[in-house]
């Protein structure tokens, strides 16, 4: 993909990149291609070397282990932001878990532990990292999130995760207003399905990836790139005016109820 867009001494932080398949890898890449420098953060420090290699040799990047659900490493987080930028222009969240028992069996048996679990790391994390970021986010910044269709539909097996989208969404809206006046603009992007370690972990997800590709306007699926051009789009300036949307990139998968003859 070629870019030309300029976003040379502007700053990024990228949560949830596990690696080069992750969504999150996908829209630092053009991020970098244009010039922003970006900080990343991983969950454990089984993902380090991975974002480490990938990192590695690309001119103002830096990483830091950070648990989105901890408040300690979102503080130590942020800290290092400031350190190391001195201010942000773009916070992208690209971070969701669901315990596996939670997807594998009736939407009515998800237990009350799973619940929170699932929209503590998948929701509320979006609330609270936006928290963290307000102080340093410069007018014009931009926060952007993924999201899935099953917060609309009902996906099999996609379960308590689907009520987690649904939040994430809502949550965007009301952060979008909150953050509006200072000129900062946060939008989630909807994926269609795309094969990454957590979608991966999703029960039966093969068949679904088959049935979404099928069903597509387009005919086929979208691709990381694609998530990558949208985030451009929707983090620069080019997106400015947007703010409080979900906006789809699934090569019009959720318009279809079956493929057409
Ligand atoms: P991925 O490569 O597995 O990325 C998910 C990331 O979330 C991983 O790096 C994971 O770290 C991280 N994470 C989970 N819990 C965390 C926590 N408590 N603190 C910090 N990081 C945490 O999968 P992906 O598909 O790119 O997922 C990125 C986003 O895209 C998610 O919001 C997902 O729901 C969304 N999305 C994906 C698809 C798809 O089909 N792939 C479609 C629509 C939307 P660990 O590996 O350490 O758990």
């Amino acid at each position: 993909m070629s870019v030309t867009i300029d976003l040379s001494g502007k700053t990024a932080l990228v949560m949830g990149v596990a690696n080069a398949r992750s969504l999150g890898w996908a829209i630092a890449e053009p991020l970098l291609q244009a010039g922003c420098r970006v900080g990343f953060s991983y969950q454990g420090e089984r993902l380090r070397g991975e974002l480490e290699k990938l990192t590695a040799g690309r001119e103002g990047t830096w990483i830091q282990q950070a648990d989105a659900t901890s408040e300690e490493d979102l503080t130590a987080l942020f800290a290092r932001v400031r350190e190391e930028f001195g201010h942000l222009d773009y916070l992208v969240h690209s971070i969701a878990y669901a315990p596996r028992a939670a997807m594998e069996g009736r939407f009515i048996a998800t237990t009350p532990e799973d619940w929170n679990t699932a929209l503590n790391v998948s929701a509320y994390t979006l609330v609270s990292t936006a928290r963290h970021a307000e102080p340093l986010l410069r007018p014009g910044g931009s926060i952007v999130s993924l999201t899935y269709h099953a917060s609309q539909q009902v996906v099999p097996k996609y379960n308590v995760m689907g009520v987690a989208k649904a939040a994430l969404e809502a949550a965007t809206r009301y952060l979008a207003a909150d953050l509006g006046k200072a000129d900062v603009r946060v939008n989630t992007i909807s994926a269609g399905a795309m094969r990454t370690v957590a979608a991966r972990s999703i029960p039966g997800f093969s068949g679904l990836y088959d049935e979404a590709g099928r069903r597509a306007a387009l005919g086929r699926h979208a691709t990381p790139e694609e998530v990558g051009k949208l985030a451009l789009f929707l983090l620069s300036d080019l997106g400015s005016g947007v703010t409080g949307q979900t906006v789809y990139v699934d090569a019009g998968a959720n318009i279809m109820t079956m493929p057409l003859e």
